[in-house]
């Protein structure tokens, strides 16, 4: 494969207009649209917009007149669709590690005899905090397990109250099969509950079809909703009706407005709404997913499979002799939309090739990673970030000590 090559993947790509929708800096490769997606065009104008007019001069009429009120429901339909969800069942806000907590208080009300929560050694480590930190409060006999990410269909038994997965690994890409575990699950009368984050807008999701009974994610990754962007949580529509939030607040109250000294929830997925929602945020992540209307997701796979393929590749044939190897499954199917690399000196190499223009991250101890969001990655954009990493591993670039220097956020 050359250059050339790349560029007439470009030119026969169906999504490359897409990456007029965006304000990407001239001469960057950014492959970091999984940790923070870059911000569409139009999202300032709007957030303005949401400020000056609504915030600025309709005040707190704007709660009605603006509909700020059911924004947490109407953001959570437009991101349903990217999920495979019905209407009416994700609401946005909060954070993922907030809604997960929010959901285990759920589960456990669901099934009360059991006790175990199964999760993997390759979850996001907030994930399994969240855990920790339920099962501590309750003390009354819950328990983490946490097994090797190929052991947990094996491990699900009569015990398990929820399996806790992130379906895509945030390090290797690994994907689990949600329809597979799920269906485990539910043999064993378990409760699944999957962290979408390196999926939304990153794979084909099919929550209803897998019949996966929660789900939460969030939006600041491939969905570009802006740093800090609300999260969203998915509820099955036929137990919507069975939780009993543990954050109890009163924009999940059957009636907020009728300051009621008792809690009554909300029917359906509303009632998972705790308090006031951050309505500036939720209005860049509104705008954002006008870039998603006319998205084909299948379209979106078949570019993420192409890229990500490409990039292993390239990688195999140029950077294996030094050092370089892949982290998780080489089987696209079996893969996200991001691409992890193991090497010793993964932290400086990948320091040297930011401050090349190619921006990808670092997770501990030892991977590079880069993301391939298929709405703005080009193809010579791949061919560019490997020219790149080539150079700096050959010259050992990398080994200098401003390049070594531990930042807070790797
Ligand atoms: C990014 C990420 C999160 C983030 O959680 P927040 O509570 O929203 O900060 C959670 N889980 C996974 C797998 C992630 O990659």
């Amino acid at each position: 494969m050359t250059r050339e090559d790349c560029e007439a993947l470009d030119r026969a790509d169906p999504l490359a207009r897409k990456r007029d929708a965006f304000v990407i800096p001239e001469g960057l490769v950014y492959l970091d649209g999984n940790s923070l997606g870059m911000m569409p065009r139009h999202v300032p104008e709007r957030l303005a917009e949401v400020a000056e007019r609504q915030w600025g001069r309709d005040l707190v009429s704007s709660w009605n007149l603006h509909g700020w009120v059911d924004m947490p429901r109407r953001v959570g339909d437009r991101l349903a669709r990217l999920i495979g969800a019905p209407s009416g069942s994700v609401i946005a806000g909060d954070t993922i590690s907030v809604n997960l907590f929010k959901l285990l208080g759920a589960a456990a009300k669901i099934s009360p005899g059991r006790r175990v929560i199964l999760s993997d050694s390759g979850n996001f480590p907030s994930d399994l905090y969240v855990a920790q930190g339920f099962r501590d409060l309750l003390d009354d006999g819950y328990v983490l397990k946490v097994v090797a990410p190929e052991e947990v269909a094996d491990a699900i038994d009569e015990t398990v109250l929820v399996s806790l997965l992130t379906e895509v690994d945030y390090r290797t890409a690994r994907r689990h099969d949600m329809a597979a575990v799920t269906a485990v699950a539910h043999a064993k009368g378990a409760l699944t509950m999957w962290d979408l984050a390196h999926s939304a807008g990153a794979i084909p999701v099919d929550l209803a079809g897998a019949g996966a009974d929660f789900a939460v994610g969030c939006s600041y990754k491939y969905l570009n909703g802006g740093p800090g962007a609300p999260a969203f949580l998915y509820v099955r529509p036929d137990l919507q009706n069975q939780v009993q939030p543990p954050l109890a607040g009163w924009f999940g109250h059957e009636s907020p407005f009728a300051f009621d000294l008792t809690y009554r929830p909300a029917p359906g997925i509303i009632r998972n709404q705790c308090g006031t929602q951050p309505i500036l945020a939720l209005a860049a992540l509104d705008a954002a997913l006008d870039v998603w209307d006319d998205v084909d997701l299948e379209t979106l796979r078949a570019k993420s499979v192409a890229l990500c393929g490409t990039f292993i590749d390239l990688v195999e044939q140029r950077c294996g002799r030094f050092g370089v190897s892949l982290a998780g499954p080489r089987e696209m199917a079996r893969r996200g939309s991001h691409v992890s690399l193991h090497h010793p000196e993964g932290y400086a190499v990948m320091q040297a090739l930011i401050a090349s223009g190619v921006v990808g991250d670092f997770r501990a101890p030892d991977m590079m990673r880069f993301g391939f969001t298929p709405l703005y990655t080009r193809f010579t954009d791949v061919w560019d970030a490997v020219e790149a990493l080539t150079r700096i591993l050959d010259t050992r670039r990398w080994d200098q000590p401003q390049f070594r220097n531990r930042k807070a956020v790797t």
